[in-house]
């Protein structure tokens, strides 16, 4: 394996079509065949089904997805292992003003930098999603 010294590498620019990540058409990867479009239910886990817009060769049965859709499974396989009871998780303990209850976040999980606002997205009842 050749050594790359990836400080003397120089900035690269890509221009990417406006459907480039979303395609309406692909080519088989074995034989080049036009791949038709089909949905395809993939169950990630007993809790997480998602479908996802394929495309498959007609000769050869080769599945592709474009990055949208890989950008789909990516996401439902990220839910999977969210929902999953082995998810890495830490507790931490709220503090009460009175009027509400006030969650500190470590600062090592801020990456440094001073946060003034998170998103909180509800998956139940009891439990939900922080993003920061
Ligand atoms: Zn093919």
């Amino acid at each position: 394996m050749k050594n790359v010294d990836l400080e003397k590498l120089e900035d690269a620019k890509f221009t990417f079509g406006r459907r480039a990540f979303s395609p309406r058409k692909m080519y088989c990867g074995r034989c080049n065949n036009k791949m038709k479009r089909v949905p395809i239910d993939m169950y990630v886990s007993d809790d997480v089904r998602v479908t996802l817009n394929a495309f498959r060769c007609p000769k050869d049965n080769e599945e592709m997805l474009g990055f949208d859709e890989a950008r789909k499974l990516d996401r439902a396989l990220l839910i999977s292992r969210l929902l999953s009871k082995n998810a890495y998780s830490f507790k931490r303990k709220l503090s009460y003003d009175g009027d509400n209850y006030i969650l500190r976040l470590p600062a090592e999980y801020t990456q440094g930098k001073k946060r003034e606002e998170i998103t909180i997205v509800p998956l139940e009842h009891n439990e939900a999603l922080i993003r920061w």
